[in-house]
């Protein structure tokens, strides 16, 4: 799954099912759950992956039931909430109650742990301000940190760090520890760990608490996670930014939408996205403002999307419209209209779609080459765009040809522009399996964290890396020196 592959031989791959298999049955042992973790990372993930999609399965199963027992929804009985598209549900009514505690309660603190595996020691050489030399003090804290390694086994290190005194500064110094947050009990690992699961694999909250429970002495709450991963989230804000001016400098970008709730009303989930960059925008509008808020100015590469309208506002230069939606339109036609008209509207654009892709196929394909066959292409779609149809369908559909004219073999003048909108479609299916297993974001705030963790994430499995380790890496030099490093290049394939 990962960028260096899964590392497991024939033997302990057959070793590695079974003890995968207990692990989904419930019924690892200790014993069984330690080779597991000695078999590796790549092992451990596809535990993890395997175990996740069992969740998903059985969450699917329990609405199915429940939709079978008739869940009242708020305004049709009748209708299965989770069978209804979401911008058909009413808007939830407000809680009276704000999430996470009340004001003047005593918070919920972690326990320390009470195992230490390993002790480390931090002591500055010299000053971090001047580089100059310190005068030794005694004064020392302990700081522990509890963290999950790469084979999934948990280690607590209490970090004894000293305080010495600059007399050039005049102030006293301490070296910083660079595995956790400042001030967090928790490793990276486990920060950029449980965001994977949940904004990476949509694991719900309280299954990522199930998953990490017997893995951590530290306790974690559904309110400790939503705070953690905020934390990451607003540290991982510049790369979000800057996947989003790659997306809007690409010579080529895939758009899509889908519905998304945010505190019981209905937003949009935006996804621009090509091989190299994957940017979600969580916004309340469906229109060219949530558009205009994406692009700022107009947008000067070749925008790839399905027919909505809204696009037409941004795009300065050119836009293909996906043929497979068209195709698809056409079929469900086909199930309702007879009419001698549509079936022969149906067959000349069938061919004319199936010609331009076919043209684009040959092997020795070039625009300069095709120019003229190219042309042909051009002719017959004005003439149907121009035809007026008696049958209802076909003049709908001979509208559309007309409006978007030059957007539909936008593909047959730029080699590296598709005639569909798949990978749009692809890249928002993770998203719309994480909105089916954890309902809404609560807040705009949890939205805005699951557009920037989901981006980054996304995108750096794009780019062939493993997320976590490159979010883990980040999070150690974020401590260090303050600053995010670069967001990864992708990883060049070597043969
Ligand atoms: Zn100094």
């Amino acid at each position: 799954m990962y960028a260096g592959g899964m590392e497991c031989t024939i033997g302990t791959d057959a070793e590695a099912k079974k003890l995968v298999a207990a692990a989904l049955s419930g019924q690892l042992t200790d014993a069984q759950s330690t080779a597991l973790a000695a078999l590796g990372p790549a092992v451990v993930s596809l535990a993890f992956l395997a175990a996740s999609k069992r969740i998903a399965e059985q969450d699917g199963r329990i609405a199915e039931l429940e939709s079978k027992l008739k869940i009242a929804t708020l305004d049709d009985p009748a209708t299965p909430s989770g069978q209804r598209p979401l911008y058909a549900k009413p808007p939830r009514r407000k809680s009276k109650r704000k999430p996470g505690a009340k004001n003047g309660h005593a918070p919920a603190r972690r326990k320390p742990p009470e195992r230490i595996d390993r002790r480390e020691d931090h002591r500055l050489e010299a000053c971090p301000g001047c580089g100059g030399p310190l005068q030794r003090c005694n004064r020392t804290r302990t700081r522990t940190i509890e963290d999950i390694l790469e084979d999934l086994r948990t280690e607590v290190v209490e970090h004894t760090i000293h305080r010495d005194y600059c007399p050039a500064c005049k102030k006293h110094v301490e070296p910083v520890v660079a595995e956790a947050l400042p001030k967090s009990v928790l490793g990276h690992r486990v920060m950029a760990l449980t965001a994977w699961l949940h904004y990476g694999l949509g694991v719900t909250i309280s299954q990522v608490i199930e998953l990490v429970d017997h893995l951590l002495q530290t306790r974690l709450s559904a309110g400790g996670l939503m705070a953690m991963w905020t934390r990451l989230a607003l540290i991982l804000e510049p790369w979000y930014e800057q996947i989003g001016r790659q997306a809007r400098n690409s010579a080529v970008l895939h758009a899509d939408e889908t519905g998304w709730r945010v505190n019981g009303q209905t937003w949009w989930l935006w996804c621009f996205a090509n091989g190299q960059v994957c940017f979600y925008m969580i916004d309340r509008s469906r229109g060219s403002p949530a558009l205009g808020k994406f692009f700022l100015t107009e947008f000067n590469g070749v925008l790839v999307t399905d027919f909505w309208a809204a696009y037409n506002a941004v795009c300065a230069a050119e836009r293909q419209c996906c043929l497979v939606h068209l195709l698809r339109e056409l079929e469900k036609v086909d199930m309702h209209n007879e009419s001698d008209q549509w079936r022969a509207f149906a067959k000349t654009l069938r061919r004319l779609i199936g010609d331009g892709i076919r043209l684009r196929k040959r092997k020795d394909y070039t625009p300069q080459r095709y120019a003229s066959r190219v042309g042909r292409i051009d002719k017959r779609l004005m003439a149907m765009a121009r035809a007026k149809y008696a049958d209802g369908d076909a003049s709908r559909l001979g509208k559309r040809l007309a409006r978007h004219a030059d957007q539909l073999f936008t593909f047959l003048d730029h080699l590296d522009v598709p005639f569909e909108n798949n990978f749009a479609e692809r890249m928002i299916r993770p998203a719309v399996i994480i909105r089916k297993n954890s309902q809404s974001n609560r807040s705009e705030k949890a939205a805005a964290v699951q557009a920037v963790l989901m981006s980054v994430y996304r995108t750096l499995k794009l780019r062939g890396h493993n997320p976590i380790g490159v979010v883990v890496n980040a999070l150690r030099t974020y401590v260090q020196t303050g600053t995010l490093p670069a967001l990864p290049e992708a990883i060049v394939a070597d043969g």
